[in-house]
């Protein structure tokens, strides 16, 4: 399952300038992602090396990459590429290893084929068929249940089901893409109507995002235990939540509008390959609880199923941006906290005979850590509203306000491994229209 080889040697280097060392792109990550390069010619399927892209369609032509699996992965959108699973990904992951590392006879041939990241747009890396927004960050769940019942925040199914609701993939957007404050309809505690007006608790949600590669027919279900077979990669995602239309709307059916307005995914899909290095075992469940059914419950996924990835949100201001300040840490987190791993979500989702397909998208939900340094939504962090935060140039925020740029981010390390990124997931708040 989490196998390594010598793509993950932490002795690699690249010979393209500033991978060595890059926060998020070093040789060893090789993240896939969708692109337009500045000189024009369309979307284009790239890999991110340093501060750099790979044109994939240039290295096609210029015969530096051959076979279906670099085909699927140079086209406009992955969802092809998806579909092919992990034998293929694994070998297109070393060829371009080899391609790219010191000393590498393609270095001429291939530093052709390379273009600023700076000066490309990255798109949406595949077509979403449908996104599934899972709830498995076990302190944000408790929470938000402590705030409508203080003695029994989870409710009895939490411990069971790996719970979830069907989003929306329409408005879901690319880092770098603005949010529109969303209007909706706003009930006051002591208000007998509600009005329709911009939301005025507008919040974030720090979440890890999971493409899905092979799919399933309508009707068979994915074991737990083969279901890694059916990820593609992992993204961030802001779960942008509108608070007060959700507290209205949400009985009895769920989240709807206040989740449906704009979500924003990291553009680069980072391999389970990549990610091999960060693998944890399952934590194991607080003393008293139950078990996994034996449907989502997998030996081998136990014993390797988690990850160990810091996840970080910051937050800019205008005022911030104005005085040239840099994004303030608003949370440390873990992916570590969740109480399901995504295998169990897979064979959750397709249990009782739902089909996924190659693109679909599915949410972890939010992940906090146990204690407010690492709370992964405000609602959280300012005790919903009651507890405005301090920004060091003496700002405070309940909510977010017109102006501000979320950014998530991902900091996998870990000793005996070179550290890993994702790549910026960030988006400014627009007015309401
Ligand atoms: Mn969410």
């Amino acid at each position: 399952m989490s196998h390594l080889d010598a793509t993950h040697n932490p002795a690699l280097r690249s010979w393209v300038q500033g991978a060595d060392g890059h926060p998020d792109f070093p040789i060893q990550n090789l993240p896939h992602g969708v692109f337009s390069p500045p000189a024009g010619g369309g979307p284009r399927g790239g890999v991110a090396i340093g501060d750099s892209i790979l044109d994939l369609k240039a290295a096609l032509s210029a015969g530096l990459l051959q076979g279906e699996a670099a085909e699927a992965a140079a086209a406009p959108s992955l969802n092809a590429f998806f579909a092919l699973g992990a034998a293929p990904r694994r070998a297109l992951r070393q060829r371009l290893s080899a391609m790219l590392e010191e000393g590498s006879a393609d270095r001429g041939a291939a530093s052709a084929c390379l273009h600023q990241a700076a000066d490309c747009t990255l798109h949406m890396p595949a077509h979403i068929g449908d996104y599934t927004d899972f709830y498995v960050g076990i302190h944000h769940a408790t929470n938000i249940g402590k705030v409508f019942r203080p003695d029994n925040p989870l409710l009895p199914n939490y411990k069971y089901v790996p719970i979830g609701y069907h989003g929306r993939a329409s408005s879901v957007r690319p880092s770098g893409t603005d949010v529109r404050r969303p209007k909706g309809q706003l009930k006051a505690a002591d208000a007998d109507v509600p009005r329709f007006a911009p939301c005025e608790r507008l919040d974030y949600e720090l979440e890890l995002g999971i493409w899905i590669g092979p799919g399933n027919r309508l009707g068979e279900s994915i074991p737990v235990g083969q279901a890694e077979a059916h990820v593609a990669g992992y993204c961030l995602l802001n779960d942008w939540s509108a608070r007060d239309i959700q507290a209205w709307e949400y009985q009895p059916l769920g989240p709807f509008l206040a989740k449906n307005f704009g979500s924003t995914i990291s553009p680069w899909v980072v391999t389970p390959e990549a990610l091999a290095p960060f693998r944890i075992a399952q934590p194991s469940r607080p003393q008293g609880d139950p078990a996994p059914l034996p449907y989502l419950l997998d030996e081998a996924d136990q014993r390797h199923g988690a990850f160990d990835l810091g996840l970080e949100v910051l937050i800019l201001t205008p005022a911030m941006r104005q005085q040239g300040l840099a994004p303030h840490r608003l949370s440390l987190s873990n992916a570590r906290y969740m109480y399901w791993t995504v295998a169990q979500m897979v064979a959750h989702h397709t249990s009782g005979g739902c089909d996924l397909n190659p693109g679909d998208l599915l949410g972890s939900g939010t992940i906090s850590a146990p204690d407010d340094s690492g709370f992964g939504s405000l609602l959280e962090t300012t005790k919903g509203g009651k507890q405005p935060i301090a920004l060091p140039n003496g700002e405070n925020r309940r909510f977010l306000e017109d102006g501000d740029e979320v950014i998530l981010r991902v900091r996998a390390a870990r000793e005996g491994a070179v550290s890993i990124g994702f790549g910026d997931c960030r988006a400014k708040v627009l007015p309401a229209a």
